[in-house]
C-alpha cells in the first residue's frame, strides 16, 4: 500500500527544523561532501577527458596552414568530413599565430608558404614552449629525400607528399595524435 500525496505533504510540514541534530545526520551530507572534494580538480579531469575523447576519436583539431586555394579546400571539405574540426591558415605567420592561439593537435604544415615559409614557421613554433608539443606534419610538392631531412631538421614530426592521398595522411595524422595521448 502507498502514500496518497495528501500523506507526503502532511509529513513534510511536520518535519521538525532541527532535523539534523536530532537524527544524528551530518550537517552536510555525503553528496555535498563528494561535489566539494571534486571541484578544481573534478574540472581538470574533466579537460582531460575531453581532451582524451577528442583525441581518440576523429573529433581532434587540426590546423592547416596551405596557401593554394585549391588544395586548402579540398583537404578542408575531406578532413571535416571525417570529423575533424580544423582551423586554416594562409601564410607562415598566420600558421604561428593561430597555432598559439587555438593549440590544434596536429598542424598540416605547407612548407612552400608566402610572408613565413613552412620550414621556418616550424622553427618558430617548436623554439616557443607554449606550441613546442603540437605534432607538424610537413606537406610538401616534392617527394625528395632532402625534403624530409629537412623537414625533421625545422623540428616537423611526420613529413607527407602532394599530391595527398587521403588514407595515408590520416594514419599519420592518428599516428601523431596517439603519440601525443600517451605523453
Ligand atoms: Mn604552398
Amino acid at each position: 500500500m502507498g502514500f496518497a500525496k495528501s500523506d507526503f505533504r502532511k509529513r513534510g510540514a511536520d518535519l521538525p527544523v532541527n532535523l539534523d541534530a536530532r537524527q544524528r545526520v551530518p550537517t552536510i551530507s555525503p553528496l555535498a561532501i563528494n561535489l566539494e572534494r571534486v571541484g578544481k580538480a573534478g574540472k581538470l579531469v574533466a579537460a582531460e577527458v575531453t581532451r582524451r575523447i577528442r583525441k581518440g576519436t576523429n573529433m581532434a583539431k587540426i590546423l592547416l596552414v596551405e596557401d593554394n586555394e585549391m588544395n586548402r579546400d579540398m583537404l578542408l571539405r575531406r578532413l571535416e568530413r571525417k570529423g575533424y574540426t580544423v582551423v586554416i591558415a594562409l601564410d607562415g605567420a598566420e600558421g604561428v599565430a593561430k597555432a598559439r592561439a587555438e593549440l590544434p593537435d596536429v598542424i598540416l604544415m605547407d612548407m612552400s608558404l608566402p610572408v613565413l615559409d613552412g620550414w621556418e614557421a616550424t622553427r618558430q613554433l617548436k623554439t616557443d614552449p607554449a606550441t613546442k608539443g603540437i605534432p607538424i606534419i610537413a606537406l610538401t610538392a616534392h617527394a625528395m629525400a632532402e625534403d624530409e631531412q629537412k623537414a625533421r631538421e625545422a623540428g616537423c614530426d611526420d613529413f607527407d607528399t602532394k599530391p595527398i592521398e587521403l588514407e595515408r595522411l590520416l594514419g599519420k595524422i592518428q599516428t601523431q595524435l596517439q603519440n601525443q595521448g600517451n605523453v
